[in-house]
């Protein structure tokens, strides 16, 4: 059975919507790792070790951004990371912006409280990409029902688990022995051998990467 709780999705994705930049290349147009690709990223193979320009002809050009281009180049890489597409990324800003507290710090939590980015968090898919998909491919459980809408919001205290039916899948195996091995964040708890996993807060800023400045994404959206 599919459940769907409509009032926790900030907005419903599209099926057919996807971002088809091959994904080393978007690292490398923002000039760090992205981890769009799961165990590669953590390898030599990750191409920003190997090429840290961005790519084409003149990838290695050094210009300097204007302050809205550097507002648009940050916007474009949290959109990136968190695979969300531009008219999605708008409404999710909406929503922070609706909501009380500092804006830039409500669209983080937004962002990480999405169930694809939770289930990728808890190893469940080695790349938001791939936790997308096992989201998608009805595997996951939250507090024991079947949710399989990515932009659904998990709450402080939710129970996330992969279904009995999927627990046998060896790429969901490894993932989460991989997560493992790397140590999970500290707003998840974790039951590796049950495959299931608490969020038990929204994470703080400071837990989150410091290479990110919101801010900025504030600005260009306030204009
Ligand atoms: Fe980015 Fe991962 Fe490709 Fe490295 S391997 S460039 S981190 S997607």
């Amino acid at each position: 059975m599919v459940v769907v709780h409509q009032k926790n999705v900030v907005s419903e994705e599209s099926t057919l919507a996807r971002n088809l930049e091959p994904k080393c290349k978007q690292c490398r147009r923002e000039g760090e790792k992205l981890f769009l690709k799961g165990e590669k990223c953590f390898t030599d193979k990750c191409a920003i070790e190997r090429r840290s320009y961005p790519p084409g002809q003149h990838g290695q050009k050094k210009g300097r951004l204007s302050d809205y281009g550097g507002q648009l180049r940050e916007k474009q890489k949290i959109r990136r990371i968190y695979g969300i597409l531009e008219k999605q990324f708008r409404n999710i800003y909406k929503s922070a912006d609706r909501k009380r507290g500092v804006t830039g710090d409500n669209l983080l939590q937004l962002l990480e409280s999405r169930l694809d980015n939770v289930a990728f968090h808890m190893g469940f898919g080695s790349s938001r990409s791939e936790a997308r998909q096992i989201v998608r491919h009805n595997c996951i459980l939250v507090n024991g029902l079947r949710v399989n809408i990515p932009s659904y919001l998990v709450r402080a205290g939710d129970t996330i688990e992969i279904a009995k039916n999927a627990k046998e899948q060896l790429r969901i195996k490894s993932s989460i022995a991989a997560a493992d091995r790397r140590n999970f964040p500290v707003w998840i708890e974790m039951n590796v051998t049950e495959m299931k996993g608490i969020f038990k807060s929204k994470p703080e800023r400071s837990d989150l990467p410091a290479t990110i400045n919101e801010s900025l994404v504030v600005e260009l959206y306030s204009k």
